[in-house]
């Protein structure tokens, strides 16, 4: 099946007891069983649900996967993943990575005994530099955040085969509409539902996805042990979400290029941070690795003033300040003092993450008037 098929159909069949199209919300923590251990596949809701179960074999097919596991946020999925590791093992990550997997690995994790390497991944060098004999896993987010640059994820996948170590890939950014990473070498994709999947902004949910069985087995493992489930209504929405994912990732790719170009001739932006750019650093890559350039870009003003970047967001009729993306409805972000305030000024503005970058979720209303409202905002500085 094709991606729209797929999205609309995989993992879901109608009711068998009622004939009902769509899978109801099995709203109940315990089944009844016949007789002790007689039962019908299902006995309490941490360890299976039927609505959660479609919702994982969908998303396992979205990816090529073939187990699909999901958890009550983006974060318990990553919490899990690490969960495979023990005191002495090694991570390698990408260093622009999101703040708030960054605080899981040093805030949390580094206190039971994992190290953490943070490293730019442009260069397979400096990622073999940081991989012993204790490296387990590779981290990779693409594309990264908020400063839209593309990880080779052929070349991470070619390292981690090379080295013994699995390679897990965060595609929370692309969607699985965009970008595929298990057919590019990666074991793992995480993907924070609450973004792209979910895609209407009203639920917080996370999924992991891979082939291995093995590997499967053990993050089923840790799903059922450690408990960070998500509820059976919020699988609900996710499913109904996703049956239009295809649609609204064509929108955000196209409006997207449209709003990337539009502040690109605005004489008040100095530069803009869209894939979809020929001139962007890594568009080969990304031309290479992905469907589309989705509807994520940043942008920084002439003169670079904190002041002038607070007027644009302030101005916003339509882009609303908020944190999180991935929703129908377009959004904007400051780093600087939102997701990225907690990393020192000098370190942020190495990377280019400046005082007036502001990140755009380009949503799926009508470009003409996201410009409209770029054009107003813009006008007051
Ligand atoms: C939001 C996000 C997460 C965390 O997911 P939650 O659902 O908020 O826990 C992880 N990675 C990326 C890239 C994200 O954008």
């Amino acid at each position: 099946m094709k991606f729209g098929t797929k999205a609309i159909h995989a993992g879901v069949e109608p009711d068998p007891s009622t004939g009902a199209i769509m899978t109801p919300i099995f709203q109940t923590s315990t089944y009844v069983q016949r007789s002790p251990g007689d039962h019908q596949g299902y006995e309490y809701s941490r360890t299976h649900n039927p609505t959660r179960t479609a919702l994982q074999n969908n998303l396992a097919a979205l990816e090529n996967g073939k187990h699909g596991i999901c958890f009550s946020s983006g974060l318990g999925a990553i919490d899990a993943v690490i969960k495979l590791f023990s005191p002495g093992d090694e991570i390698v990550s990408t260093s622009d990575l999101y703040g708030g997997t960054y605080r899981l690995f040093t805030k949390v994790f580094e206190r039971y005994g994992i190290k953490f390497h943070f490293v730019p991944m442009d260069n397979p060098e400096k990622i073999e530099e940081k991989i012993n004999s204790n490296t387990k896993m590779l981290w990779v987010e693409t594309p990264t955040n908020p400063m839209m640059n593309i990880i080779d994820l052929e070349l991470m996948g070619k390292i981690a085969k090379k080295h013994g170590v699995l390679l897990a890939v965060d595609n929370t950014f692309a969607s699985p509409y965009l970008q595929n990473p298990l057919n590019l070498g990666a074991d793992i994709v995480m993907h924070s539902v609450t973004k792209y999947l979910g895609g209407h902004s009203d639920v917080v949910m996370g999924a992991l996805i891979l082939n291995d069985d093995k590997l499967a087995e053990q993050l089923v493992f840790i799903q059922n042990a450690c408990g960070a489930t998500p509820g059976p209504q919020d699988c609900f929405l996710v499913l109904r979400g996703i049956k239009t994912l295809h649609l609204r990732m064509e929108r955000h790719s196209q409006n997207g290029k449209t709003i990337a170009a539009y502040l690109k001739n605005h004489p008040k932006v100095e530069k803009v941070y869209w894939p979809g750019f020929e001139d962007h650093v890594n568009h080969e890559i990304a031309k290479k690795q992905m469907r589309d350039f989705g509807g994520m870009i940043s942008f920084t003003l002439k003169g670079n003033s904190l002041a002038d970047a607070k007027k644009v967001m302030e101005g916003f009729k339509l882009f609303a300040l908020a944190e999180s993306l991935g929703g129908v409805e377009s959004l904007c972000g400051h780093p600087a003092s939102m997701t990225h305030a907690s990393i020192p000024k000098e370190e942020r503005e190495k990377v280019g993450l400046v005082d007036s970058l502001i990140r755009l979720s380009v949503g799926v209303e009508d470009a003409e008037d996201l410009k409209n409202d770029l054009s107003s905002a813009l006008a007051a500085i």
